[in-house]
C-alpha cells in the first residue's frame, strides 16, 4: 500500500516514500526523492517545451479536494499494478504499455507525461499541480518499442531516432482504447528527443478538465478582475495574458471569452484561432490551425480578418508575423485577446518590441497586460513560523509553512491559487515611459510607481494571509523582477 505522500510533495521537503519501481522490480522498498525548485524533480531532465503549452496544466489546479487526491492514489496504484502484469518480452507489450499510460493520463487529467530511458529501463513521470511526480521505472528493453509505438500513433518517422521530432496523437479514439468522451476531447502533443539511453518522449495533454470558469471565479484580485473586464468592454485594442508555461493563461483567456459571450448575447462576432482548441465554447467560432495543410496561424489570422470578426482570440503569439498581424488588427476595430510567453508584464512589452513591433504601434494598440502564476495553497495543517530563514527574504513578520497530514498526503499543500499583476497601458504618459525604457527593471519600477500592484506584492499578500508559503513563492516566482 502506498503512503499518500507521493502526491504534491512540497519543494522544500525530502520525503521517504515507497516507490512504484519496487512493485515492478521487487526492489528494496523505498526511494528517497528530494524535489528541486522550479517544478523539476531530482534527476529530471528539463522540459523541452517552454512556450507553446499552457492551459492544459490548468486542469490540475482544479484538483483541490481530498477525494480527487484519493482517486489519484487509487488510479496510480492500479496503473502500476497493470503495467507490472504486462509481459515485456511480448510483441504486444509496447501497445499495451502505451494504452495503459494514456488511460492513466486521461483518468488523472495530468498535464504532461515524461518517458525517460534510463540505463535500466524506462522511467515514467507525470505532472500534477505544476510539479513532476514519478510513476515508476519499468522493465528495461521495452523503452525503444514503447517510444516507437508513440511515434506510430503520432505519425512520426519511426526509423529516425537520431533527431528530435514533434507530432500529435489524433483526438479521435485510440486504437484499441475506449472511445470515452475524455479521449475524444483531449489533444495529445508528442515530442521525442534523442538521449544517452535512447529516445525520450514528452506527451502534453490539452483540453483535460474542460472546466467552465468565469473571470470572477479565477482567483484574481478584485482590482485585476476589474481591469480585465474593463478591457473586455473595449471595441478595439489588444489585451495580453502572459506568464510562463503552466501559469493558467488559457484559463483566463477562455474565461474572458465566456464573459464576452454572456455580456454580448450574440451581438458581437467572436472568433478564435487556436493551436489547439482546448475548450469548446458556445457562442464563439473557434478554429484550429493546421500547419500541414497550410492553415498556419499567420495565414489563418489573415483570412479570419475577412470574416468580419469583432473580437478575436489568438491562442498565443509566438512569432513576429503573428504579432504584427494581431497588433494591426487591434488597431482597426477589433478587440484582440491573446497570450504571450513572458515572465512579467514589462518583460512582455520588451519581448513584443524584440519581435519587431514599433513602440508607437504598441502604444496605440495594447490596452492591458495581465501576468499570472499559480501558487500551491497551504493545507490546514500548516504551522506558523517567525523564523526569518523560513521567510525567504519576503518582507513579513511571520508566515505559515507546510507541515503535512493525511488530508494533503503529507505534502503540506492542497490546490492552487493565482497571483497576478495587471499593467494598464491606457494612460498615455506611463505607457510612453514604459515603452521607451530599455531596461525591464526600470520599466517595472515605473509601472509599480504608477500604481501597478506587482505580482510579488500579490504573492506576499497571499503569504501574509497564510494562503501560501514563502518557499512556494520562491519556487514559482524565482528571484527575478522583484521590486
Ligand atoms: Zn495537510
Amino acid at each position: 500500500m502506498f503512503a499518500r505522500s507521493w502526491f504534491r510533495r512540497p519543494a522544500d521537503h525530502a520525503v521517504e516514500i515507497p516507490s512504484p519501481r519496487d512493485e515492478v522490480h521487487q526492489g528494496n522498498g523505498s526511494a528517497r526523492i528530494t524535489p528541486q525548485p522550479n517544478s523539476v524533480s531530482a534527476g529530471m531532465i528539463s522540459q523541452p517545451f517552454t512556450a507553446d503549452h499552457d492551459s492544459h496544466v490548468d486542469a490540475s489546479h482544479e484538483s483541490t479536494n481530498g477525494s480527487e487526491v484519493s482517486d489519484l492514489l487509487h488510479e496510480r496504484e492500479q496503473i502500476v499494478d497493470r503495467i507490472k502484469h504486462l509481459r515485456a518480452s511480448t510483441d504486444a507489450y509496447a501497445s499495451e504499455f502505451v494504452e495503459q499510460i494514456l488511460d492513466f493520463a486521461h483518468r488523472v487529467k495530468t498535464s504532461d507525461l515524461h518517458l525517460q530511458p534510463t540505463a535500466n529501463g524506462l522511467e515514467v513521470r507525470f505532472r500534477s499541480d505544476g510539479v513532476l511526480h514519478r510513476l515508476g521505472e519499468f522493465p528495461a528493453g521495452a523503452s525503444s518499442s514503447v517510444v516507437s509505438r508513440l511515434k506510430v500513433l503520432s505519425s512520426l518517422l519511426t526509423y529516425r531516432s537520431d533527431v528530435p521530432q514533434e507530432g500529435r496523437i489524433d483526438s479521435s479514439p485510440r486504437p484499441g482504447g475506449n472511445a470515452s468522451s475524455a479521449t475524444n476531447t483531449t489533444e495529445i502533443r508528442v515530442s521525442t528527443y534523442p538521449t544517452l539511453h535512447g529516445e525520450r518522449a514528452v506527451l502534453r495533454f490539452f483540453g483535460h478538465g474542460n472546466q467552465y470558469r468565469h473571470l470572477s471565479d479565477l482567483g484574481h484580485s478584485a482590482e485585476v478582475t476589474e481591469s480585465l473586464t474593463d478591457c473586455l468592454a473595449e471595441t478595439s485594442g489588444a489585451m495580453i495574458i502572459c506568464g510562463p508555461a503552466g501559469s493558467g493563461k488559457s484559463t483566463t483567456l477562455y474565461a474572458a471569452l465566456r464573459h464576452l459571450v454572456q455580456e454580448t448575447s450574440g451581438s458581437r462576432n467572436l472568433m478564435s484561432l487556436e493551436d489547439p482548441i482546448e475548450v469548446p465554447l458556445d457562442g464563439v467560432s473557434q478554429s484550429q490551425v493546421n500547419a500541414a495543410a497550410g492553415f498556419t496561424l499567420q495565414a489563418g489570422l489573415r483570412s479570419l480578418l475577412r470574416q468580419d470578426p469583432e473580437v478575436i482570440m489568438v491562442g498565443e503569439i509566438r512569432d513576429p508575423e503573428t504579432a504584427s498581424i494581431a497588433i494591426q488588427a487591434s488597431l482597426t476595430g477589433q478587440l484582440m485577446l491573446t497570450s504571450f510567453h513572458a515572465d512579467s508584464t514589462v518583460v512582455a512589452v520588451s519581448r513584443l518590441l524584440d519581435l519587431g513591433l514599433e513602440p508607437y504601434l504598441l502604444r496605440s494598440s495594447v490596452i492591458g497586460i495581465c501576468c499570472q502564476r499559480l501558487l500551491r495553497k497551504l493545507c490546514h495543517c500548516a504551522v506558523e513560523s517567525r523564523d526569518s530563514t523560513d521567510h525567504f527574504g519576503l518582507p513579513i513578520e511571520w508566515c505559515r509553512k507546510p507541515l503535512g497530514c493525511d488530508d494533503c498526503n503529507e505534502t503540506g499543500y492542497r490546490g492552487r491559487v493565482i497571483a497576478s499583476e495587471f499593467l494598464s497601458l491606457r494612460d498615455a504618459g506611463h505607457a510612453a515611459e514604459i515603452l521607451d525604457t530599455k531596461d525591464s527593471r526600470t520599466a517595472y519600477r515605473i509601472a509599480v510607481d504608477a500604481g501597478m500592484k506587482s505580482i510579488w506584492e500579490c504573492a506576499t499578500d497571499l503569504v501574509r494571509e497564510g494562503v501560501t508559503s514563502p518557499a512556494e513563492v520562491r519556487r514559482v516566482l524565482g528571484v527575478t523582477m522583484r521590486i
